[in-house]
């Protein structure tokens, strides 16, 4: 998944336009004591394709205090991400804070892609001119604020991107011989079920990853990739193999310190992409914060199947479980298809049992079901509750099959079912979902109209 960060000065328009790129109110965020704009994390998507975005507060070029700490944080959104959007103010035109970033990604390497903001009534032939002369190529104008230019310019990259990629693989395919398949190196251990555990520093992930592995001590691994890359771990356990995302940093690779290792929200991003189940890690010492809901708002939208790990548990006295336990009930409601468990990763206790809804949801994720199976449950669903009448119609719903797993999607075929309410959808899903016993993973329902 390719990462994008939004550097430039403060107040150019980069919190405007990473909202408009993630569309969502949820932003992971990598905190730094005593700083209000940290580094925020979004995920996008164009079409079939996927971005994570990573907004700053930005470089006013008079770096002191606060401002180089804000600095700092977008010299690191830099590193992180493969390409850049450099956002320039076309009211205020080139400054001197501006040619000091435009010199430091020349020094940095990295692709940038100059973003003229704020071109709202005015003429880019007249406006843009001057921007040339930083000397990052064309300026591509938009207008955060008005949503004007913003999916010109995702095309626009997102193609050069498909392009690169499609010229990666056809440079690398030129050194196999013919009949040899290209094999990536980390798919090749990859056995079993893969697991990531997730959650905010300190909420006991590394603790829990080196209970489920059996052993304390960090292993410094040989293998090549940066910071960004987990490293996956095969083990098993009780016959079953399973494979660990690791994005808590048990394992270090050569030459890449522990603190660069240990919390990153990209990895923690592409972990969630990458398995079939997530454990989402929270603390019941501290209870729920608005991180922790973030997190699980991203394994949502990822349709992953998730169980959910309240960590610590040891050594809390009734009154506080109690609490935790309500606090839990009151705003986690929404969330009926995932499993919890009170657990201490420390002692061990709760681990077993959290296996067991691994396993379930995995099983439910990755199931496979035949057309004829799933018409017949539509079939008993209709018979048992028909749909209503629209328009003087009955809708028909014709036949369901399925369109993919992980997360599971059921297609149901018929008339008018564009049309049905969503009470109705509601209950095909909660048939299917009971009559199939799926658990532990989110459902995708569509319909597709036909004749
Ligand atoms: P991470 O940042 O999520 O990987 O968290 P760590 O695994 O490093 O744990 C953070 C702290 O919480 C450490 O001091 C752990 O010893 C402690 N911790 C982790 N799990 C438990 C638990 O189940 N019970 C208690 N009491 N402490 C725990």
């Amino acid at each position: 998944v390719p990462v994008i960060a939004l550097v430039g000065r403060p107040n150019v328009g980069k919190s405007t336009l990473f909202n408009r790129l993630t569309k969502s109110r949820d932003a992971l965020v990598a905190e730094i004591a005593g700083l209000t704009r940290d580094r925020k994390y979004g995920e996008g998507k164009v079409g079939d394709h996927p971005f994570i975005v990573i907004d700053t507060g930005g470089i006013s070029g008079q770096e002191e205090g606060i401002d180089s700490a804000m600095a700092g944080q977008s010299f690191q959104a830099i590193q992180e991400a493969d390409i850049v959007f450099f956002l320039v103010d076309v009211g205020a035109g080139i400054t001197a804070g501006d040619r000091m970033i435009a010199d430091h990604l020349r020094r940095n390497g990295k692709a940038a892609y100059l973003i003229a903001n704020k071109i709202d009534g005015k003429n880019p032939d007249i406006v843009l001119g001057e921007f040339f002369e930083l000397g990052m190529g064309e300026p591509l104008p938009i207008a955060a604020a008005h949503n004007r230019g913003i999916s010109a310019l995702i095309d626009y990259v997102m193609d050069e991107l498909i392009e690169e990629e499609k010229v990666e693989q056809e440079e690398t395919g030129y050194y196999y011989e013919e009949g040899e398949e290209e094999v990536h190196h980390e798919e090749l251990d990859i056995k079993g079920i893969k697991i990531a555990v997730v959650g905010r520093p300190n909420v006991g992930k590394s603790t829990l990853v080196n209970r489920f592995l059996g052993e304390e001590r960090v292993v410094v691994y040989d293998e090549a990739g940066t910071t960004r890359d987990s490293i996956y771990i095969p083990y098993e356990r009780h016959g079953q193999e399973y494979t660990l995302i690791d994005t808590a940093g048990v394992r270090r690779r050569k030459n890449i310190s522990e603190a660069a290792e240990k919390f990153s929200i990209i990895k923690t991003l592409q972990a969630i992409q990458d398995c079939n189940v997530c454990i989402l890690v929270l603390d019941a010492r501290t209870g729920i914060v608005e991180q922790d809901l973030h997190m699980l708002s991203f394994v949502l939208n990822s349709g992953r199947a998730l169980v959910i790990a309240i960590n610590k548990w040891d050594g809390m006295d009734a009154d506080d479980k109690q609490r935790v336990k309500d606090e839990i009930d009151r705003r986690f409601d929404f969330l009926t298809f995932a499993d919890m468990h009170f657990i201490s990763a420390l002692h061990g206790t709760g681990v077993g049992h959290l296996y067991e809804s691994v396993d379930q949801a995995y099983e439910s994720a990755m199931a496979k079901w035949q057309t004829n199976m799933l018409t017949r449950i539509l079939e008993d669903a209709v018979a048992g509750h028909q749909p209503p009448i629209l328009r003087g119609r009955r809708p028909k719903l014709r036949y369901a099959h399925q369109g993919g797993s992980n997360p599971p999607r059921i297609i149901v075929h018929g008339t008018m079912v564009n049309e049905l309410p969503e009470d109705y959808r509601r209950y095909l899903a909660n048939t299917f979902r009971r009559v199939l016993n799926i658990s532990g993973t989110p459902i995708r329902f569509e319909f597709r109209q036909g004749d």
